[in-house]
Order: C-alpha cells, then structure tokens, then sequence
C-alpha cells in the first residue's frame, strides 16, 4: 500500500497546493507512482498539472461511500503521475459528510484500496481545518504543513496541531505529523530568517531541511498547467522540492 499524505493548513495561500503539485512531480520524477488527489473545490492542483477541472463526474456526490474511487483515476502527461481532478461536487461533501458520519470509514477504505495502485497519494486541501481536510486527514498516514516564512506563522500552527491531536485519538490513530515544510523563504530578508529559525527552535527536526524559496517560476509553472521541474528545471523552486522529495522518500515511511 502507498503512502497517504495530506497538505494542510487552515491558512490560505502559504503553499499547499504549489507543495503538492511539485513534491507530487519531484517524488514521480524519482520513478515513484504518484497520485495527486485534488481535494479542494478550487481545483488549483488539478489545473497544475494540465488537469480539466470543470467535467463533474459525480465524485462522492451522494456519498462518502458511494464508490469506487479507481475510475476516477486520470493520467497527466508526467511520467508516473496521475491525478484526480476537483469538480464541483466536493464543495457540498462537508454537508454531507456531516449527515453520513458513519460514512467516513468505507471512504477511507476507498481511499486505501486506491493507494494499492501507488507509492504515494497525496490529497491537497483547501484553507480550513473543517469538512474536506479533516476528510482527508482522517484518511491519511502523514500531514505534512506548509509554513510561510511570514508574520503569524507560528499562530497557524497553535491551530492545526489540536486539530491533528484530536484526529489521532478519535478517528486516525496512524496519522502522524511528517513535517512542517517551510514556504516562500526571502534570503535578503530578515523577518524570513527569523520566521524560519522561530519554527525550527519550536519543532527541532520535524521542520524539513529543505526550504521553499519565494520564487516567481513557482507561480508562472502553475499558471501554465506545469510543475516546475518542466517549466525550469534549474530554478531555484525546481531544485528545492526536488529536495523536499529526497527527504521524504528518507522517512521512515512505515
Ligand atoms: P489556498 O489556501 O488558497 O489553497 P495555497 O496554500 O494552496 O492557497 P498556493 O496556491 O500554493 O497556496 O500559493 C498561493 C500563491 O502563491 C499562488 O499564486 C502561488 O503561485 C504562489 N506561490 C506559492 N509558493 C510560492 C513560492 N515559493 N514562491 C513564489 N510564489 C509562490
Ligand atoms: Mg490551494
């Protein structure tokens, strides 16, 4: 069975789904089988990697149980990396998931009879700690949580990691925090420096080594339906979640 791995944060905009299209692409690249789970109605990880969004195909739309979710699989046109595109249904799954609780368990089961076909999964969420992420943090083995090097970065954490806690005890005992991945590093700014050293002295080594740069190639690759590898391979964005991605396949993913 694949790995299951969330990208979460409650906070909008600090890199989740930059960090799911291109850690999803960087693990592909080193010839794992990986699998890009869409899970926000925004559908920005679908179109990141060239994936129509706008065709609903009835994903989930009567329920969490509802079916099979292998034939829903899509290829892209990277090696090893496949997705499941957004589509308009997800954004009243949170309703129903609230009237079908006792669904959530033979979803979960989707989803893992799913991760048989992959290495990794990877669900990317939109910015909340309700409804569809905590969907798929109940799913998953590792969140993994993008911190950008800003103001208020440490106050986004006090919020998730309850949120991870009670996960742990009431629905998910295999969830485990995979790290803190920190987004949009300035090097010429201080405030970076002092965000990232803040967060490391908090949670020593499970804070990623490798750091995201701000880098403008990160959001012109997602603009044109690419991650970055295949938009500049050589940038600085590129080469930081090819490292991202080392450190991932170092975990001790048991
Ligand atoms: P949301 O909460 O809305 O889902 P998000 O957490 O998924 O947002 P992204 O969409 O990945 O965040 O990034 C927000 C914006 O910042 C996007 O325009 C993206 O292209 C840009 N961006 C993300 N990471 C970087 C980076 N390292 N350098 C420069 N721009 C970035
Ligand atoms: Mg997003």
């Amino acid at each position: 069975m694949g790995t299951i791995i969330t990208l979460a944060s409650q906070k909008g905009g600090v890199g989740k789904t930059t960090s799911a299209v291109n850690l999803a692409s960087s693990l592909s690249l080193a010839d794992k089988r990986v699998l890009l789970l869409d899970f926000d109605p925004q559908g920005n990880a679908s179109s990141g990697v060239g994936s129509p969004t706008i065709e609903s195909r009835g994903l989930l739309s009567s329920g969490l149980e509802q079916r099979d979710l292998i034939p829903l699989v899509r290829g892209t046109q990277f090696e090893n990396l496949s997705v499941i595109g957004s589509s308009s249904d997800l954004s009243r799954l949170d309703l129903i998931q609230r009237a079908q609780g006792p669904a959530l368990p033979a979803f979960r089961q989707h989803v893992r009879d799913l991760s048989t076909d992959f290495d990794f999964v990877l669900f990317d969420c939109p910015p909340s700690l309700e409804g569809l992420p905590t969907i798929a943090l109940s799913c998953s083995d590792w969140v993994l949580i993008p911190v950008q090097c800003e103001y208020y970065a440490m106050e986004g954490l006090s919020q998730i990691l309850p949120l991870i806690q009670y996960l742990q005890n009431e629905t998910n005992i295999h969830l485990k925090i995979g790290g803190l991945i920190l987004t949009m590093f300035c090097e010429n700014l201080e405030l970076s420096h002092d965000v990232a050293r803040e967060v490391r002295s908090y949670f020593h080594d499970e804070v990623f080594e490798a750091v995201i740069p701000r880098d403008v190639v990160l959001a012109e690759a997602t603009s044109h339906g690419l991650p970055v590898y295949y938009y500049d391979p050589l940038s600085r964005g590129a080469w930081s979640y090819l490292e991202l991605a080392k450190e991932v396949l170092d975990h001790e993913w048991a």
